[in-house]
């Protein structure tokens, strides 16, 4: 990628494509993965953790982030179920193979610095393991031995997903960590417990000129941010996609006009 990587720029020309469903299945009980290949208007560029608008028929448009790696022949993404969204639900029961779906974008400034070659300490949560998974993946592919460490937090272990995924990834990659972390498991687990911001917080010391990427939910991420803040990371160093809903983003659209 050329030109200044900053907050203020988004580094790729805005496109609006035509896609076609190629593939949908469950990664949890609430969360499904859509693949989409491109019809018309393509090709799709965008950095690894940007995200677009998507437009499902008549529903409203939605913001998801690719989970795949840029250049990839499909796009991934990974929507959760909210009790009465109109377009998660949709996604969840009603959408089949070979769906019509617009997407424009790419939009968001959280995308992977390629000039920074450091470690990289990335939270998720949820579904926010969605842009994360292609910031890894992107950086892994990039420089295999860096040391990246992606905490992935979730309430349960029936919420969980790609574990085998990313411990496959880490058992090729010696300085690449996972660890999952439960905030409610039911039971004894053999995962670690508490919150995912905290347990990766503890990380950052040993990460010496480390960027964080976090994204998931807005609590989550607000929380991660002010912890890695409070032990030192630069504002600058944390590159956030907080998942705000359509009637937070109105919110904040109103205080900020
Ligand atoms: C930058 C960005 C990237 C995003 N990427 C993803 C992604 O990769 N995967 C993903 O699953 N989602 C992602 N989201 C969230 C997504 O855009 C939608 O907001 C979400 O799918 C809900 O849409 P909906 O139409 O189903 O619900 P809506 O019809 O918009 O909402 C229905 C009701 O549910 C409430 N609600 C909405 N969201 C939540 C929530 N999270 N928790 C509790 N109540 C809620 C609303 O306030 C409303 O009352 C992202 C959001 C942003 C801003």
């Amino acid at each position: 990628m050329s030109g200044p990587e900053t907050d203020a720029i988004l580094p790729h020309p805005q496109r609006r494509v035509l896609c076609r469903v190629a593939g949908i299945d469950a990664l949890t009980h609430d969360i499904r993965r859509i693949l989409l290949a491109i019809e018309r208007g393509g090709p799709f560029v965008f950095s690894a953790g940007q995200f677009a608008s998507l437009g499902f028929g008549a529903l409203p448009p939605r913001d998801y982030s690719m989970a795949n790696r840029p250049g990839e022949r499909l796009l991934e993404f990974h929507i959760r179920r909210i009790g009465a969204g109109s377009v998660s639900a949709h996604v969840a029961s009603r959408l089949r193979r070979g769906d019509r779906v617009s997407l424009a974008g790419p939009l968001g400034t959280a995308y992977l610095r390629d000039r920074h070659a450091g470690p990289i300490l990335a939270i998720a949560g949820g579904s926010g393991l969605a842009p994360i998974k292609s910031i890894v993946e992107t950086a892994l592919a990039r420089r295999p031995a860096r040391p990246i460490r992606l905490y992935f937090g979730a309430r349960e272990e029936r919420d969980l997903y790609l574990v085998e995924h990313f411990s496959a990834l880490a058992s090729r990659h010696a300085d690449f960590r996972f660890v999952p972390v439960l905030s409610k498991p039911r039971g004894a687990t053999a995962y670690r417990t508490g919150l995912v911001q905290e347990e990766a917080a503890e990380a950052l010391a040993a990460l010496a000129d480390a960027k964080a990427y976090l994204a998931g939910p807005p609590a989550m991420v607000q929380a991660a941010s002010a912890l890695l803040g409070a032990q030192g990371l630069a504002e600058a160093d944390i590159h956030a996609d907080p998942f705000y809903s359509e009637a937070e983003k109105a919110v904040r659209a109103a205080a900020t006009s």
